[in-house]
């Protein structure tokens, strides 16, 4: 008997299994899956391995075949679905057997436990409550939102104290001495909380809610479960159809995953879930160690949880029979992965629930034009919740256009509009947001004069501006030097933006010098607690105006904001892809929902060089599908993504001219054997070219066909396994991110 082995080293040579002969005493114990340590190389050192699979004959030499030494210690034995996952990830996003493996497996086989810290109340009810208003007297802010939680839950994990709520060590202390709580050390993460028996948070769903739950258990029912789309701004109700549905599930003895973007998984969130479900539920996120996830995938697999909550590797917790997997926030751009295999979890998700047979839901106020495109099709069960359960009316939004500032003698970067309304938001004592959206920003130029944006003639995406002033496609290639005046209408004033955070909060400052405000991006957000500190002291009010990039239109609600900014819109609309228009879209969409949350109506200001542009207008007018249709034209046009997939083939390499040789030599070979339906474009380099002493290029190859891109992607690996490059090369699917 022979296995077949696969050694715990990513490269692409080795990305092939190595057999093995079973010695007698692990026949019969051995599966597929397993980790065990084997002999390798001339020295027969011994290392890890995975087994892939067995079989009767050797195929070389059985005299040279080497033994398995073992079982390696605390191993774990992926379960057959898992190991069809990996299999899976590996064929449809193209990485080696063993990354593909490590994906979905948990990620370390040792277990440290570590002590948990918890801060429970000792104080009760009343006392907490006067205690509370005292300190509210005193203007302590951190005391009192720390009495808060522990009013609304006896026991609270420390680090979500010093994580999402912001409170210090230190007063997490004096409150201690003060004898109002008590710090309590335990062994593990297990049962993170004990709740109070407060008042049952179960809403009574209205019938669009309970519409959405009823059709989706009665195809779980009937063995026939689908994917699912909501549609649904902020607060209309779709956690609570989660919720819901969850229940249901998990009452049917099948267990649930619950998708979310890290950054958007806020304390309340976090508390609803634990407040239905207890010690049932985990939680998964970049906070715990390696051996804390591994014990989770463990209490998975014993049955001792049903519910897990996590960013998208939570697809991968090893339960017996999933019943259905819950994706929130859809849209958002870290559902793909960013490293090698580069899959999307709404992909893999559904190939997780085609194992087990479960249901899909997914959730988002702006849908991904794949998701929408998908029910639109019928592929897809489109609900739509269009009704604010959390009161507050859509603000007003007023669109300006900076280039007319500017013709009427306004240089500043707010405009008259933006400048009275935080004047007046000052004035009232309320709060205001200002938003640079910076995202994908990659040195664009455009006309401050006319806004007209520098495109590629071939791609009809931005073009970027490199060192030495020439303007280079990111998709094709094509390049030409700057301009020095606009070609449209012959301005002077053609160059890239160059206003930052930092820059605005100067402005600010200078124009009212008594706003208190944060500023949150790169650099105020570096160390670990910094964001949730800077959110949640807004929430206390302790500022007038927040000023940061995209991190501050997700997750937490403001009740207090009454005014939102979008200082320049055109910043993601010029990125060098072709998602600009939607992210633009979502992140202007969500920026403008952010104002009016509480009882007092808001209003938003767009400031753009654009204003006609089409992501703006339906962004200004909250109208989603508007914009999809346009933005559908426009990927059908020129065959982006839903329209018709891409497969992003990237090159790295240390020396410039070796990596951009074997990206021609590859893009060459392949262009040979291109079906005809296939379109290849480029090398490029990419839009940030060097990065960390790598080179990196970049080539696309388009098609209908999802299929036909993956023969592609297995002959590149052919030819890669030829050549054999130092150069190392990467494929992405359907790209979200740019490289
Ligand atoms: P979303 O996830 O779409 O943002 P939520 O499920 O969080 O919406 O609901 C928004 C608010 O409305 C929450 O405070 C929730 O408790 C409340 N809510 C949801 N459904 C109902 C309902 N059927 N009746 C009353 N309140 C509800
Ligand atoms: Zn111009
Ligand atoms: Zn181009």
């Amino acid at each position: 008997m022979y296995a077949d082995v696969i050694v715990d080293i990513s490269h692409e040579k080795l990305d092939k299994p190595f057999s093995y002969r079973v010695p007698e005493r692990l026949e019969g114990k051995l599966e597929a899956g397993m980790c065990v340590t084997v002999p390798f190389g001339g020295g027969n050192k011994l290392i890890k391995g995975f087994v892939t699979g067995f079989r009767e004959t050797c195929p070389f030499d059985p005299d040279k075949a080497k033994e398995i030494r073992d079982i390696a210690q605390d191993s774990v034995g992926v379960e057959e679905k898992l190991m069809a996952l990996a299999v899976w990830l590996r064929k449809n996003y193209g990485s080696t057997m063993i990354q593909a493996l490590k994906t979905v497996l948990p990620a370390k086989q040792t277990v440290k436990r570590l002590a948990h810290r918890t801060v429970r109340r000792t104080l009760g009810r009343e006392e907490t409550l006067s205690l509370l208003g005292e300190c509210q007297r005193k203007k302590q802010v951190a005391k009192a939102r720390l009495l808060s939680a522990l009013l609304e839950q006896e026991e609270i994990p420390y680090e979500w104290l010093t994580g999402k709520l912001g409170v210090s060590g230190q007063t997490v202390g004096s409150l201690e001495r003060a004898g109002a709580l008590q710090v309590v050390s335990r062994e593990s993460f297990r049962d993170p909380v004990k709740l109070e028996s407060g008042p049952e948070e179960k809403k009574k769903l209205d019938e669009a809610q309970r519409e959405i739950v009823e059709a989706v258990m009665e195809d779980l029912e009937a063995g026939t479960p689908r994917t699912y789309l909501i549609h649904g701004i902020t607060g209309s109700g779709k956690t609570e159809v989660y919720l819901e549905l969850i229940e249901r599930v998990v009452k049917k003895g099948r267990q649930a995953v619950m998708l979310i973007p890290e950054i958007a998984l806020t304390y309340q969130t976090l508390l609803r879930f634990y407040r239905r479900f207890g010690s049932r539920v985990s939680v998964m996120n970049s906070m715990l160690s390696p051996g804390e996830k591994y014990d989770q995938c463990q209490r998975a697999r014993k049955g001792e949880i049903d519910v897990i909550i996590g960013p998208r590797s939570a697809l991968f917790t090893p339960f017996p029979d999933i019943g259905i997997i819950v994706m929130d926030e859809e849209h958002e751009g870290s559902y793909k992965s960013e490293s090698s295999p580069k899959y999307h979890a709404r992909e893999a998700a559904l190939e997780v629930a085609r194992l087990h047979g479960a249901a899909v839901v997914l959730g988002s106020a702006t849908p991904s034009l794949e998701a929408y495109s998908r029910a639109e099709s019928g592929q897809y069960r489109l609900f739509t919740l269009s009704r604010r359960l959390t009161g507050g009316s859509l603000p007003t939004v007023y669109t300006v256009d900076l280039s007319r500032e500017l013709r009427e003698g306004n240089r500043s970067i707010f405009s008259r509009k933006l400048a009275e309304l935080l004047a007046d938001r000052l004035d009232k004592g309320e709060q205001s947001i200002l938003f640079l959206n910076r995202r994908g920003y990659a040195g664009f130029v455009s006309c401050r004069s006319c806004g007209h944006v520098m495109k590629c003639p071939h791609c009809d995406v931005s073009l970027s501006e490199h060192t030495g002033g020439r303007l280079v496609c990111h998709y094709c290639g094509f390049g030409q030097p700057k301009p020095a005046r606009c070609p449209k209408c012959g301005s002077g004033y053609i160059g890239g933006f160059k206003a930052g955070t930092q820059q605005i909060e100067e402005k600010l400052r200078e124009m009212f010098p008594r706003a208190r405000c944060l500023r949150m991006d790169g650099d105020t957000t570096k160390t670990k607690d910094s964001y949730s500190r800077i959110l949640s002291s807004f929430a206390n009010r302790e500022a007038d105006v927040l000023i940061g990039t995209q991190m501050i239109v997700k997750g937490h609600d403001f009740p207090g904001v009454t005014l939102v900014g979008v200082l320049a819109a055109d910043l993601s609309l010029g990125a060098a892809d072709y998602r600009a228009g939607e992210r633009t879209f979502q992140l202007l969409t969500q920026a403008v929902g952010r104002a009016g949350r509480g009882t007092a109506p808001g209003e938003a200001v767009i400031q753009t060089y654009q204003p006609e542009h089409y992501a703006v207008v339906y962004a200004a007018a909250q109208d989603y599908e508007g914009f999809y249709r346009e933005e559908m034209l426009y990927r059908e046009l020129l065959g982006y993504p839903p329209a018709s997939h891409l497969l992003a083939v990237q090159i790295f390499g240390g020396d410039r001219q070796k990596a951009y040789l074997l990206a021609e030599r590859l893009a060459q070979s392949l262009r040979e054997s291109l079906p005809g339906q296939a379109a290849l474009m480029g090398p490029a380099p990419a839009s940030i070219e060097k990065l960390n002493d790598i080179f990196r290029f970049v080539f696309y190859i388009k098609c209908r066909e999802y299929d036909t891109l993956v023969q592609i992607k297995d002959r590149a690996e052919e030819l890669l396994k030829q050549w054999q490059p130092q150069e190392s090369v990467q494929f992405d699917f359907d790209p979200v991110h740019t490289l």
